[in-house]
């Protein structure tokens, strides 16, 4: 089937199948972070989560599974988050952390590559000053989001021909970023399903909402099994059924669902 075979409908349209999934405490959230919970910033250290969607993560939280699913380092993404109740996927799932001492990662044997590549990428690009190379435990990310066009093109040329020479490792883009990530089969889809089997309840249904391209991995994932929402605010070739346009709609969409799974029951 071609990406675009059809384009995704209104999530608003599957807002009451999750609100009784919800409601019955078999949903499972699974959310993006970047341009999904929080609108992209020039640099990410800029990109915060809005109090009210915090508090509702944490409403949400009391009543089914809710995970991030982020290309951030694990660290990073529990940090900005900062909820204990929340179960993080961190470096598009390679490291897993949650709540009852829930921890695991994958290709722990490519650390050591990427140690043996950060020096290389950094000489490389040390001249274009626009250009920021971030380390994460499992990736190297080259952001591009404050180069100019020239900068961007020639940081990208150097990153394909260095990353050409890794065996270990695989090269991806993302918005305005490259990512030198460990070559395994491994992926934000991948971690959704191995938590789904962790969490072991067959009748659960998982959401996957997200906006880049390295979350088309979860949506395909996920085909047959869960509601999968795009991100987007114009139509572009994915597999998520759904959409949403903009982290402002995300978290519209998000209080309404929660707020009423969340309701108190009536009174003994
Ligand atoms: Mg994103």
């Amino acid at each position: 089937m071609a990406l675009s075979a059809a384009e995704p409908e209104s999530a608003w349209r599957v807002l009451p199948e999750l609100q009784r999934a919800c409601q019955e405490g078999r949903l499972a959230l699974f959310l993006d972070f970047d341009g999904t919970l929080a609108p992209i910033r020039d640099h990410p250290d800029e990109v915060r989560l809005e109090e009210g969607l915090k508090q509702a993560l944490a409403q949400a939280a009391r009543r089914c599974f809710v995970a991030i699913v982020s290309g951030r380092d694990l660290a990073d993404l529990e940090a900005r988050i900062g909820l204990a109740e929340l179960c993080y996927a961190g470096s598009h799932g390679f490291e897993i952390r949650g709540p009852n001492g829930l921890r695991h990662e994958f290709g722990e044997q490519a650390v050591a590559a990427l140690d043996r590549f950060e020096p290389e990428l950094r000489t490389a690009l040390a001249g274009l000053c626009r250009v920021w190379v971030e380390r994460k435990r499992y990736a190297l990310a080259v952001h591009l989001r404050r180069a100019r066009k020239a900068e961007a093109e020639t940081a990208a040329a150097r990153v394909r021909a260095l990353a050409a020479d890794q065996p270990e490792l695989t090269l991806s883009s993302g918005k305005k970023v490259l990512e030198i990530r460990p070559r395994a089969p491994w992926h934000k889809g991948a971690a959704v399903l191995w938590l789904l089997d962790h969490l072991g309840d067959p009748q659960r249904l998982p959401v996957f909402i997200g906006d880049d391209i390295t979350d088309e991995d979860a949506f395909r994932s996920l085909e047959g099994k869960g509601v999968t929402v795009l991100v987007a605010e114009e139509d572009r070739p994915t597999r998520a059924r759904y959409r949403l346009s903009d982290p402002g709609e995300v978290a519209r969409f998000l209080r309404a669902l929660i707020a009423d799974c969340t309701a108190e029951p009536a009174g003994p």
